[in-house]
């Protein structure tokens, strides 16, 4: 159910108070306060609290920008953070401490001296979100850097207005002010603070973005993980349960209106089930939506025009057939969950990333060829979904690689939030989520240390060298 609440109206962030907002966020890092693990421990229980506090304008906000029921927003995004704040809380002083490192990574020749990893923080780090999870996907990463001691500003997308206005105001009233801010706007902003001095830049969004981002943070040697976006394949055999199969990748392109990075850009399909498998996307349909999916309470809507239009045009350039949905209203920015049978791997629908309800069927004669399109349309995509004999999904997972790969579902191994999560090659650099929140703010320092007693027994290495020595 909707609440009424009230949300301000978008303000971007002024643009003067940008190098101003980074400066402080980089001053309060310097005054160590944020390397108590107490300091950090109290940072996330504010957090989990202000998002608790903030549910009714958060579940609001979410509605306003995309229409997202409850029941999605509660679970992908709203307990998705409280739980990621819990997890951190729980396991931070064991992630924190020191790594005593002894046999086998110390060899017998170093024992005297003592080696050690320190978790120290990366520092003051900046953190870009995009529109389709505008709180998990924000806030997650900012479990992480609050975890791991770093102080953080934080850019919340322009395209959802209603979260990012909630989420300024969340982080700005319960967290420490001097360690965290949050920027809104859209691209000068952005470059605003790409001009900016980090010590990381966390980037999700799209990968053309995600360019922008990794050329300006080379300028300054900055490290960057990026979360980008994929065409992801799924692969479906003669082996599949197929009423299974439709069913969970309908589940996939249902979920905030199919505005999910990991679902399937396409499906490739053994060419002698295809009737069938579109016989069960019907039923599946049917369960979901018994009223047609424009009457469905639960059905997200597209972000804005520009993103319904820009999958309209796939539907419209498309040489394929509808088989499934295909209605489309732009007045109320709905698309109709749709399938496409196509009959090119170079289909629009193949090609581009359709971040929509829509996703392509193209039949296969058999899984060589299957991986061999794949392959082809994008080596290194987000997510791969295998619905066939164990061997058959084992030969997948072998012969093609992804950031996370779901078999027999659609990704699960992106919707745990306790496991690492991440792209690979061109979908994306590094990992977070769980215990790889921490790491990905954190580095990882080895401290050697050697006794003063030890030097006469370790004098080999001064000059002048003497091999006899050092075999003695
Ligand atoms: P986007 O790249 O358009 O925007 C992301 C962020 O970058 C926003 O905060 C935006 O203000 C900023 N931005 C946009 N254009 C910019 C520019 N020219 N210069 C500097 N900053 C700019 O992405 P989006 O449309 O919000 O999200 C959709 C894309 O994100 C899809 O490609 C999707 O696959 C990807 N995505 C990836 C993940 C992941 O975890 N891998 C998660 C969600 C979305």
């Amino acid at each position: 159910m909707a609440t009424k609440v009230s949300i301000a109206e978008f303000q971007a962030t002024a643009l003067d108070s940008i190098p101003k907002l980074a400066s402080l966020s980089r001053g309060t890092f310097r005054t160590h306060k944020t390397k108590k693990i107490q300091w950090r421990l109290v940072q996330l229980r504010k957090l989990y609290w202000a998002v608790e506090d903030y549910r009714p304008q958060l579940l609001a906000a979410l509605r306003q920008d995309l229409h997202k029921a409850d029941f999605e927003a509660i679970i992908s995004e709203i307990d998705w953070v409280l739980k990621d704040c819990l997890f951190m809380i729980k396991h931070l002083e064991s992630w924190a401490k020191d790594e005593k490192l002894g046999s086998p990574a110390v060899p017998p020749t170093f024992s005297l001296m003592k080696f050690r990893i320190r978790k120290e923080p990366l520092g003051t780090v900046l953190i870009i979100g995009p529109y389709n999870y505008p709180i998990q996907l924000l806030l997650a990463p900012l479990v992480g850097a609050i975890g791991a001691g770093c102080t953080a500003v934080v850019k919340p997308s322009e395209l959802t207005p209603a979260c990012a206005m909630v989420l300024k105001e969340l982080i700005e009233k319960r967290l420490d002010t001097g360690a965290f801010a949050v920027v809104n706007g859209s691209i000068p902003e952005t470059n605003a603070l790409l001009n900016e001095k980090w010590d990381k830049i966390f980037f999700t969004g799209s990968d053309v973005v995600g360019k922008i981002v990794a050329v300006k943070a080379a300028e300054t040697l900055t490290p960057v993980c990026l979360e980008l976006g994929g065409k992801n394949p799924a692969f479906v055999t003669k082996n599949a349960n197929l009423a299974l199969a439709a069913r969970r990748l309908m589940w996939g392109k249902t979920q905030n209106s199919g505005q999910v990075c990991m679902s399937q850009n396409y499906v490739l399909i053994d060419k002698d089930i295809v009737p069938t498998f579109i016989e069960f996307l019907k039923v599946a349909y049917k369960d979901m939506f018994p009223n047609g999916a424009r009457a469905s309470p639960d059905l997200a809507r597209i972000v804005n025009p520009r993103h319904f239009n820009r999958i309209k045009k796939m539907l419209d350039n498309t040489k394929g057939t509808i088989v499934m949905g295909g209605q489309m209203d732009e007045s109320d920015l709905f698309i109709e969950p749709t399938a496409v049978l196509v009959n090119s791997t170079d289909d629009s629908m193949i090609q581009e990333e359709s971040f929509g309800p829509i996703f392509a069927l193209y039949p296969v004669n058999s899984l060589d060829e299957a991986l061999n399109i794949a392959n082809a349309v994008h080596r290194t995509p987000l997510s791969l979904f295998s619905f066939g004999s164990k061997a058959e999904n084992n030969r997948v997972l072998n012969e093609m690689t992804s950031g996370g790969a779901t078999l027999n579902d659609t990704y699960f191994h992106g919707s745990v939030n306790t496991v690492p999560f991440g792209g690979v090659g061109d979908s994306g650099w590094g990992s977070y989520r769980g215990k790889a929140s921490f790491d990905c703010f954190t580095h990882f320092r080895t401290v050697a240390e050697t006794p003063s007693w030890a030097d006469s027994l370790i004098r080999v290495r001064y000059m002048p060298y003497d091999w006899g020595k050092l075999r003695m």
